[in-house]
């Protein structure tokens, strides 16, 4: 409890949400709302959606702002928190633009960075597991560097956001910069988009249509990731922000609960009823082969945080999302 700081009388604080009108983003507007604070909701729409936050608009402490981070910053008044979630996350998505994302990563991280600097403000970086590329070592610690492919087609987002991270750090020696890294684990729920190409939007987008699911690898043989639901991610993020100053992180947050994607699409088919045929797939290049969060760290700094959700509690809510939202 001594790493938390008061989170009384948010009244007039704001947070910049960068990327707030994408999946995990909408969903930490909403929380920072309901604790007070006022919002500006920063995105591009490259993947995110208008109708994600369509719930927050009438609350006049919330506000959208139409901006690519790589561009200069427009003014935003005075900021007190800045949440940089704005990059692609979805492989299909971070490779369809592959220059875009870096630059997302790269630049857009000065950007905020600049604008934390100038606001005497911490800046919250969504990093991700990727950062360790295709781990060598299972769980995986903050302190392992990593395995990643400089030039394979995943680097634009994996080098990108390394590189980010990497800024964060520099930032904060140089400037004095107040920072705090999370390294993000696979993480689903409501709010993804259908077509967004992550698995377990497609699995249960498939499973509901009665199409086939399309498992990569073959049977019996398919990678393992570890699948948080939302609300155990946006309150880590939430309890970061609230630690001291000299708590920079990296921190991994996820869910170490780990399942083959052959065992995810069981569980997504006996939890729909679907009698979608299971159909194999070649493994893309350079997916990682497993990947697991060990979270003492987060535990420890995080006040005791751990994942509350279980995967076939969070996947019954986001089937329910996607049944609602496309009829199906
Ligand atoms: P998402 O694609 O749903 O959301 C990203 C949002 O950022 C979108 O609204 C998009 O329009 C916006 N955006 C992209 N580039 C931008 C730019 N240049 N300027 C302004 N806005 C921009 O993805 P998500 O799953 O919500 O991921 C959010 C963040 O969390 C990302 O930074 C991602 O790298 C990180 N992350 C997510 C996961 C996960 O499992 N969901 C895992 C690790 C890290
Ligand atoms: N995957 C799959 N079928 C799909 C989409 C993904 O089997 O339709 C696999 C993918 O190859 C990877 C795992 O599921 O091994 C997780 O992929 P995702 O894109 O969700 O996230 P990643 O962990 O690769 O960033």
């Amino acid at each position: 409890m001594e790493q938390l700081r008061s989170n009384i009388s948010s009244d007039n604080k704001t947070a910049l949400v960068a990327g707030g009108a994408g999946f995990i983003g909408s969903h930490l507007c909403r929380r920072l709302l309901a604790d007070g604070m006022r919002v500006i909701c920063m995105d591009n729409l490259q993947t995110g959606s208008m109708q994600n936050i369509s719930a927050l608009a009438a609350d006049r402490r919330f506000r959208f702002v139409h901006h690519d981070i790589v561009h200069p910053m427009p003014q935003l008044g005075t900021l007190t928190q800045i949440y940089n979630l704005a990059c692609p996350a979805s492989p299909r998505h971070y490779q369809a633009t592959p220059l875009q994302t870096t630059m997302t990563c790269v630049q857009g991280t000065v950007n905020l960075l600049n604008l934390a600097h100038e606001n005497h403000c911490t800046l919250l970086q969504a990093s991700t597991s990727e950062v360790y590329g295709d781990a060598s070592v299972c769980p995986q610690q903050e302190q392992y560097w990593g395995n990643v492919n400089p030039t394979g087609i995943r680097a634009c987002y994996d080098e990108g956001k390394r590189c980010a991270e990497t800024l964060c750090m520099d930032h904060h020696r140089t400037y004095g910069t107040s920072v705090k890294i999370i390294r993000i684990f696979n993480t689903y729920g409501p709010h993804m988009a259908a077509d967004d190409g992550r698995v377990v939007s497609n699995f249960i987008v498939q499973a509901l249509r009665g199409e086939p699911l399309t498992i990569h690898g073959t049977e019996g043989n398919t990678h393992i990731r570890s699948f948080q639901y939302i609300d155990d991610l946006v309150e880590a993020i939430c309890r970061m922000m609230q630690t001291a100053p000299e708590v920079t992180g990296p921190v991994n947050i996820g869910n170490p609960e780990q399942h083959t994607i052959g065992e995810l699409a069981d569980i997504v088919l006996r939890l729909t009823g679907s009698a979608s045929p299971k159909t194999w797939h070649p493994i893309p290049a350079d997916d990682p082969h497993r990947r697991q969060p060990d979270i003492t760290l987060a535990t420890r700094l995080l006040n005791g945080w751990q994942p509350k959700i279980s995967l076939e509690e969070g996947l019954k809510k986001t089937i329910e999302y996607f049944k609602n939202k496309y009829s199906l």
